[in-house]
């Protein structure tokens, strides 16, 4: 694998919801043989949290005290939440909508930005979310910011839908993403928005091997013969 002389190596995926981010940055880590970082399930866990002990999401304060106060770990592809398996809980729709709520409060990103710092700390990482390029690991060796066209997007997470069993309209998806995205690109802090040396990537017409090969190729020409472990 290529690398960065003797430190660790960080790629940062970013990128709006459906765009493909995620499917990248778990392949990529896997080609890469080295560890995946889901930052969007920390918020969703937050999120989850919330809702599940009745705080309301405008409740700053409280919000906040929930993000210090829950224990986020990964387990191979499970989320834990307070020792609990929350992977299938955070993806609901509701968690969903509420994950793009809890992120926009100051005290959350605080919690969370450190909790992504130590998990990255001596290890060669992918991580994955809105701001890992931009905020949490600005130097990162190579950063990327994933991007679709909504309509695909919306196709897409119909898709995922309708594979945990349940139908929902394209239309209404379409909303549900535009909504989302505007409330992550309009937030003050950590605002959705691809780093200025980001390298951008349409998936559109990708298919996922074909975006994973993208990848890599940049990934070897920014880190070049700069050695390989
Ligand atoms: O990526 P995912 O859809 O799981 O993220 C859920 C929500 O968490 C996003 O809509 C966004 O509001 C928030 N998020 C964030 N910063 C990250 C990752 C996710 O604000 N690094």
């Amino acid at each position: 694998m290529l690398k960065a002389t003797n430190d660790t190596m960080i790629v940062t995926i970013d990128g709006p919801a459906g765009s493909g981010k995620s499917t990248a940055a778990r392949g990529l880590a896997a080609r890469l043989n080295v560890r995946f970082l889901d930052t969007g399930a920390m918020y969703r866990a937050v999120a989850l949290k919330c809702l599940r002990e009745d705080i309301s999401l405008d409740d700053q304060v409280a919000v906040g005290r929930v993000a210090r106060s829950a224990a986020i770990r990964f387990e191979g592809d499970q989320v834990r939440l307070d020792g609990e398996d929350v992977s299938t809980a955070i993806r609901t729709p509701e968690a969903t909508k509420a994950s793009s709520f809890v992120a926009s409060n100051p005290a959350v990103r605080e919690s969370m930005v450190e909790l992504q710092r130590q998990a990255a700390k001596n290890i060669d990482i992918v991580t994955e979310g809105r701001d890992q390029g931009t905020v949490v690991f600005p130097n990162a060796n190579v950063k990327f910011f994933v991007v679709a066209d909504p309509e695909e997007r919306a196709r897409r997470r119909q898709l995922d839908l309708k594979r945990q069993g349940t139908d929902v309209a394209l239309v209404e998806l379409l909303q549900e993403i535009q909504a989302r995205d505007a409330r992550d690109e309009g937030r003050e802090i950590a605002p959705l928005k691809p780093a200025e040396d980001a390298h951008i990537i349409n998936t559109s017409n990708l298919t996922p091997d074909g975006v994973l090969d993208e990848m890599q190729r940049i990934i070897e020409v920014s880190l070049g013969n700069r050695g390989r472990k």
